[in-house]
């Protein structure tokens, strides 16, 4: 028996890696033999000598493992250790929640800035937790952007929160990959449990539901929208080509509105879709799609011999959170065999306020896919993009490759075939705390707080005849700039106020026309941050329209008159 287990053993450490994996389960008197074998073997084998010139191992090392490579491995930290410097840095992250509001939203440095602070190599011996503090701290943060400061108001936030936090660290100890139910059954039955209760908090349609797996829909996590679009892609075009000519695939054509975010055109890219429809929106329209410009579209695509095959809309663009009339829109596209996918990748979260799913989220029922990311508005740190299918099977199709070291028994649900890597985190962890520690209730007046806010600050710019409202304001986003200006005092405006570090904003183009957009949203952010962030561009307009002017015949044109206040619920 012994001769057996050694055999098998020497046969492992051909092979380096085997080798260790069938160390592990060599215990007891097997252990005792081997560790005579390896007393046994020659200085040269025992020897730890790499070749100068050559840089390989001694052959006879890559045979017979050294008695030094076989002593018990210390880490360089320990548990005891870990639990020292765990709450050092638990320390350190209150301290540094606690200085934000009087941190630079945006850091003054330029690109390359840590090129010479960091050593050219990794180090050879560890360095200690504090060293590596020390030039975090000192290297590392003054190149942050501190998107958790209550005055960050740029792109759309991405909300950290201490629950969600806390259940970070407990899946980063955990560590599995929950790829399939046997991989780590708990992680795919949490992430089906929190997708329905994500469903149930938002009121999708029950289609969405996963029902424990019993299907034909259900919920997944994704990274981001962005994967969330890629897959849902391959479902449209899994489903359209079924029974036909593989060759048709270079007929596929997919559209969205002019303004849907840029992943929808990088989706068509990796999936390799060519017939990309980016269609026009107007102003009139406060930027959403009509479902005539949709149609037309279409039908010309069929009069060309062309095959429609996707549709996506949103609830809520990147630019100016416009929402798409998803029930007429989606009865256009069905009715050409297209599948139906709806981006709310940061508006979704409001589909937790009943006011709100009212005025902007109807229409789901007609879907075929709809994601939103929580990580955005929901306080679940990054990344977390809920992805939901009315019919998984398509998907399945076009994603679900078993090779047969994934082989189980029985017909769960595995997360593997949803999804385009094989390895996934345990994000649902995240969703589980951060549902649970604020509750609904919570959660809801936290939307609010963020939509009145951004009223209050719509209402100032409604009310300063310098200003005027570049879209009606929805959810927490303002868009806004001066009136009949030259676009060059916008341009120096969003300047003047970034570059005093004190908030953030960034700009977009709304028909051609240099906007600014104020988004509220951070999880710090309250009354006082808002009304300093009005304070300030007020200020700094002072100066811009000095400088510029200020005529009717300003070199943009005075836009229409303000559109009533701007203020939507
Ligand atoms: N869709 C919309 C409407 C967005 O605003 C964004 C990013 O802000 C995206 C998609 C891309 O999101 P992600 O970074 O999750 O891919």
């Amino acid at each position: 028996m012994i001769l057996q287990q050694t055999a098998r053993w020497s046969k492992c450490v051909d092979h380096r890696m085997q080798g260790r994996a069938c160390r592990a389960v060599v215990s007891g008197p097997y252990k005792q033999r081997m560790r005579q074998l390896v007393g046994s073997a020659s200085a040269e084998q025992r020897s730890n000598g790499v070749d100068p010139v050559t840089a390989q191992p001694p052959a006879s090392m890559l045979g017979q493992p050294s008695a030094e490579e076989l002593k018990d491995f210390e880490h360089p930290v320990s548990v005891e250790e870990f639990r020292r410097m765990g709450y050092r840095m638990v320390d350190m992250i209150c301290d540094y929640y606690s200085s934000l509001p009087q941190q630079r939203v945006r850091p003054d440095v330029q690109p390359g800035f840590l090129r010479d602070q960091v050593p050219p190599s990794p180090p050879e011996q560890p360095d200690s937790f504090e060293q590596v503090l020390e030039d975090v701290h000192s290297k590392l943060m003054p190149g942050v952007v501190h998107w958790q400061s209550p005055s960050f108001f740029a792109y759309f936030p991405s909300n950290a929160s201490f629950p969600a936090a806390l259940a970070d660290m407990w899946s980063s100890a955990l560590s599995m990959i929950g790829f399939s139910w046997a991989a780590s059954p708990v992680s795919t039955e949490l992430e089906m449990a929190m997708m329905d209760w994500l469903a149930e908090l938002c009121g999708l349609p029950p289609s969405f539901r996963c029902n424990g797996g019993a299907g034909p829909g259900g919920g997944v996590i994704q990274g981001t929208t962005s994967e969330a679009v890629v897959v849902a892609l391959l479902a449209a075009r899994a489903r359209a080509l079924r029974g036909r000519d593989p060759a048709d695939k270079l007929k596929l054509v997919a559209y969205a509105s002019d303004q849907a975010h840029s992943c929808f055109r990088k989706a068509c890219m990796v999936v390799g879709v060519d017939h990309v429809r980016s269609l026009p929106t107007r102003e009139e329209d406060n930027w959403e799609l009509r479902p005539e410009v949709l149609q037309a579209a279409i039908s010309s695509d069929l009069a060309a011999g062309l095959l429609p095959c996707f549709f996506m809309a949103t609830i809520g663009t990147t630019s100016s959170c416009a929402v798409d009339p998803v029930g007429p829109l989606a009865e256009v596209a069905t009715s050409s065999g297209c599948w139906v996918h709806v981006d709310a990748a940061y508006a979704g979260s409001a589909a937790l306020l009943p006011e709100q799913r009212a005025a902007h989220f109807r229409g789901l029922d007609r879907v075929d896919s709809y994601s939103f990311n929580p990580h955005k508005w929901l306080l679940t740190t990054f990344d977390c993009c809920a992805l939901w299918v009315a019919d998984s099977g398509p998907l399945k199709e076009a994603l679900s490759l078993t090779p047969v070291f994934l082989r189980a028994t029985g017909n769960a649900l595995d997360y593997k075939d949803w999804q385009i890597p094989l390895g996934r985190r345990f994000r649902s962890l995240k969703l589980y705390f951060v549902l649970r520690m604020y509750g609904a209730e919570k959660l809801r007046s936290y939307l609010r707080h963020h939509i009145a806010l951004a009223q209050v600050f719509a209402a100032a710019v409604a009310s300063d005849p310098r200003f005027e409202l570049a879209a009606p304001q929805r959810f927490g986003l303002v868009c806004f700039r001066l009136r009949c200006v030259p676009r060059e005092a916008n341009e120096a405006l969003l300047e003047a106020v970034n570059g005093g570090g004190r908030l953030f904003l960034i700009h977009t183009e709304l028909g051609g026309r240099f906007t600014l957009r104020l988004a509220v949203g951070s999880a710090t952010t309250q009354l006082e941050h808002v009304e300093a962030a009005w304070e300030e561009i007020s200020r700094a307009a002072d100066s811009v329209v000095e400088r510029f002017g200020q005529t009717a015949d300003g070199a943009e044109g005075q836009m229409a008159e303000a559109k009533e206040a701007g203020v939507r619920a």
